[in-house]
């Protein structure tokens, strides 16, 4: 029986759980040093912290081969700029993105990106990876280097995102991973980081977990712990049946790192930041549709009667040719390329784009719908390179977009490529798929905050470390969380070789099984972990949506609180895989609090962090422009102040370089 209707029409009945369950068993993993998340940057964390000799285990979600947001591939990765080729050095590529958004991300974390990004990718190329034109399928083509085989996208001049061909990225470090010894225990739910004595903000030792197929319980000691869980998707929005085939997220992503780490007392920052919920899947399927953003950077988009759409430069003047698209203008040193974890682009680095006012020229008919990408209008090799080696490579595109449709005729040579029909504000942005215009608006997702991190990318807690793009301050996207991740995982190891024997607290074991099961033992008639997830992501659309105000975000907190004492309190499991979705809205409440108290803390509105408190309308106000890291200590929200330049001011040095070479430990 090969498929699940065969089998309840055949037996009907639906399958029994297929694993052997034993809540009652607890198991023990000893470890140097322990990452939780096993996407890219928490196998590089892995990997490098293997490579140094100590040992490693990896709790991991789903299954590491292909986990995560990074587990179906990557065409193109960003910030390479110590690349033979780049023009741009890592201070230009850090000032670039601090400036942008006016101070409001890790400028430590920026510069430790792009001093390693490209050793980080040698390093990929070396597990299997390609990341050059081997073939010589692009010999000649103007975004190629003759000599280094190397292909640039978004700045042809500049040279310092480079095009890979990473479908199977994630396999490969998995493989990598397998073979240096790492102990990957995949299909976990962490419940809890284990600290000292069972202390909030005290040395982190390990972690616990529950198997979500088997239901045994975890206890993790490790010298130091690496977080790598990716983000908190889930929070805002909850409709897999409506959204999952669209959605960018991944499902497993319930913010699972920043709850351990705020429960044990770990210092976020920005955590008050969010935005729209542009990519959470009411659109279409990732880059299935025609658009001139991203993989598609570049593509010529025609209307109905094969007019042209224009491009524009970042000061808003025309781009005359097809070549202008890849280039700097007048007034730009470079280009930064998008999808690098920022949320605004200074003029002097934003890319080159189509007519920002598409939208009017369509409602007045100047360009009629629907709009296609033509991109027998574009050189052959920048055809191929789009729908083939790009398409062919990006996350979720190999298969369900590049196979499919060239499978079912579509041939770039002759066919347009349609874009989505839709309100003319979706051509706001060239990235069409993903127009905001479907998802309901007070649909956001959180962004821009996450663990405060010093230059060794370690938290506030002796032997907490953080890699990966989500939970970062200052992370950003593939190649990023690959280098953080990487850089991360060398402290812990350096950290764990002289600390002592992890010792945890028995009393913090015993209490975390005794609530990690509660939902088992439950009434059968208590509430599914969908409703749960869909009243967090409901009180979160409501309470802490774009417009804030004290009340609402007190009455919001109330309201988690109650849904975690009664309706979570009393929620059913009935296997151990209800019992991990249970465990992950813990998680999603936890985030959720964190978010609301942040937001509290912040009396004023900000526009780099998309923050709107209508009780303090004034946005930006000078006096306000500083971070404030809060944690918990004996439960108890502690707010500090702290200048956005923190990683250039005492202790540290005053310039990138400096603080790197003492740092950096490379
Ligand atoms: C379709 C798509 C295309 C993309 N294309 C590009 C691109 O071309 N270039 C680019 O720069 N970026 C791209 N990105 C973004 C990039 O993939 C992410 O920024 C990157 O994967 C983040 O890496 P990460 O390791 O931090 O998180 P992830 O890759 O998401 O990994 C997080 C890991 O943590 C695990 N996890 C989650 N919760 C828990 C938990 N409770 N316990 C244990 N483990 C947990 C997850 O299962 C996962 O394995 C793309 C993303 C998508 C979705």
């Amino acid at each position: 029986m090969s498929t699940w209707h065969e089998y309840v029409q055949k037996t009907g009945k639906v399958p029994e759980w297929p694993y052997p369950v034993d809540y009652g068993k607890i198991n023990e993993i000893v470890c140097d040093v322990l990452v939780i998340g096993g996407g890219v940057a928490g196998l590089r964390a892995a990997i490098s912290a293997a490579r140094s000799g100590v040992k490693v285990a990896v709790l991991e979600r789903g299954h590491a081969k292909r986990s995560g947001a990074g587990g179906a591939g990557v065409d193109h990765w960003h910030g390479a700029v110590t690349n033979p080729c780049s023009k741009v050095t890592p201070e230009m590529y850090t000032n670039a993105c601090y400036d942008s958004m006016n101070g409001w991300t890790g400028g430590h974390v920026r510069y430790i990106i792009t001093r390693e990004s490209w050793d980080t990718l040698l390093e990929c190329e070396k597990m299997g990876i390609q990341i050059r034109d081997v073939n010589d399928e692009f010999k000649g083509a103007v975004f190629r280097d003759e000599a280094t085989k190397l292909m640039f996208a978004y700045d042809y001049r500049s040279r310092h995102v480079i095009r890979v061909w990473g479908f199977n990225i994630k396999p490969k470090i998995y493989e990598e991973a397998r073979r240096l010894g790492v102990n990957i225990q995949n299909r976990m739910m962490p419940t809890a980081l284990l600290t000292a004595g069972g202390k909030q903000g005290a040395k982190v030792v390990g972690a616990t977990a529950v198997n979500a197929r088997t239901g045994e319980f975890y206890v993790f000691k490790a010298k130091a712990t690496v977080i790598a869980t990716g983000g908190a998707g889930r929070l805002f929005d909850f409709a897999p049946e409506v959204t999952a085939s669209g959605s960018m997220g991944n499902m497993n992503a319930s913010g699972a790192g920043e709850a351990l780490g705020w429960k044990a007392g770990a210092e976020f920052v920005c955590m008050e930041g969010s935005g729209p919920g542009r990519l959470t899947g009411y659109a279409y399927a990732p880059y299935s549709m025609a658009n001139a953003h991203n993989t598609y950077h570049g593509a010529p988009i025609v209307d109905a009667d094969g007019k042209e759409v224009p491009w524009v430069d970042a000061f808003n003047r025309p781009v005359k040719n097809v070549e202008g698209r890849f280039l700097p203008s007048e007034g730009q040193d470079f280009i930064l390329g998008e999808g690098i974890g920022i949320s605004r682009y200074a003029e002097q680095f934003r890319n080159n784009s189509l007519i920002y006012d598409l939208p009017e020229r369509v409602r007045k008919g100047e360009f009629k719908l629907p709009l296609y990408a033509d991109l027998t209008r574009l050189s052959e090799e920048e055809r191929r390179c789009i729908f083939g080696m790009m398409v062919g490579n990006e996350g979720k595109t190999r298969i369900p977009v590049y196979d499919i449709m060239t499978k079912a005729g579509f041939d770039p040579d002759k066919d347009l490529f349609q874009a989505p029909v839709t309100m003319p504000e979706g051509y706001a942005h060239p990235n069409f798929w993903s127009t905001g215009v479907n998802t309901p608006p007070t649909v956001r997702s959180l962004g821009g905050g996450g663990f405060l991190t010093d230059w060794e990318l370690r938290t506030n807690l002796e032997g907490l470390y953080v890699g990966a793009g989500g939970n970062l301050f200052g992370g950003g996207c593939h190649g990023e969380s690959h280098t953080t991740g990487r850089y991360a995982g060398r402290h812990a190891a350096e950290y764990a070789r002289t600390a002592p024997e992890a010792a945890v607290d028995r009393g913090q074991v015993e209490a975390e099984r005794e609530s990690a099961y509660t939902a088992t033992r439950q009434s059968k008639g208590g509430n599914g972990w969908k409703e749960i997830n869909a009243a967090i992501a409901r009180i979160m659309r409501d309470y802490c949506g774009e417009y804030k105000n004290e009340q609402t975000l007190k009455l919001g907190l109330r309201l988690l609180n109650e849904l975690k004492t009664t309706e979570l309190a009393s929620a059913y499991a009935s296997n151990p895989h209800e019992l991990g979705r249970l465990l992950e809205c813990r998680s999603l409440i936890t985030v959720g609090e964190l978010a609301m108290k942040a937001s509290l803390e912040r009396k004023a509105s900000n526009s780099m962090l998309d923050f709107h408190r209508i009780d303090y309308p004034q946005t930006d106000p000078p006096e306000w422009n500083k971070l404030l890291p809060m944690r918990q200590e004996n439960d108890r929200v502690k707010v500090r102040e702290l200048p956005l330049d923190f990683h250039l001011k005492a202790p540290y040095a005053s310039g990138y370089e400096e603080n790197y070479k003492k740092y950096s430990g490379a």
